[in-house]
């Protein structure tokens, strides 16, 4: 009897897997030179096919919804008070940029990424301790190799073709002064 209990406490767990596997992903083939810098928010078609803007949200809801997406992952979220909360984990590759993700780290930051929504000193300040950090143990990682997922996607939205699929993080992104803090003027 305890040994059918035991068995049903695993198969349980197995049932659970696949929310709890999304948190990770296949090991790295290649050295990390590169680190994307995303905003939760920003455009998509909706089910009508119509182009809508995502709002920011919120720190936890927006883990939830990528740690249960089936392909897509990040390895770091801030919020705007500058929690740094960690998804897949760096030495495994998570699927958040075209055709550069198996090189690079994603550091997605709340924000609405329209712009005019701010990105407040205690995110820039978590944002470049992370980076200092990143660089500090990926000796690739240059100055040149931080980007904004907008310097790499220049898709069209299928929806509206004449606008841009990724604009994040946006022009409120600070990335100059990022840049300098990180690496120096
Ligand atoms: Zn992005």
């Amino acid at each position: 009897m305890a040994r059918r209990r035991v068995l049903a406490l695993v198969s349980l767990a197995l049932l659970a897997a696949p929310a709890h596997a999304r948190r990770s992903g296949p090991p790295r083939a290649q050295p990390v030179d590169l680190v994307v810098i995303h905003s939760t928010g920003g455009p998509t078609c909706d089910a009508q096919g119509r182009p809508i803007w995502v709002p920011a949200g919120e720190l936890n809801e927006n883990l939830r919804q990528i740690e249960a997406h089936p392909r897509l992952g990040i390895h770091w979220m801030i919020d705007k008070g500058g929690t740094v909360r960690a998804s897949v984990p760096e030495s495994q590759v998570a699927h958040h940029v075209l055709t550069h993700s198996r090189r690079s780290i994603a550091i997605e930051l709340i924000n609405d990424g329209d712009g005019r929504d701010p990105f407040p000193p205690a995110q820039v300040d978590a944002l470049v301790a992370l980076l200092k950090d990143i660089a500090r143990r990926h000796p690739a990682v240059t100055r040149a190799g931080v980007r904004r997922h907008s310097d790499l996607d220049r898709g069209r939205m299928p929806c509206a073709p004449e606008r841009r699929r990724k604009v994040d993080p946006g022009d409120a992104y600070p990335h100059a002064a990022v840049l300098a803090r990180v690496f120096g003027p």
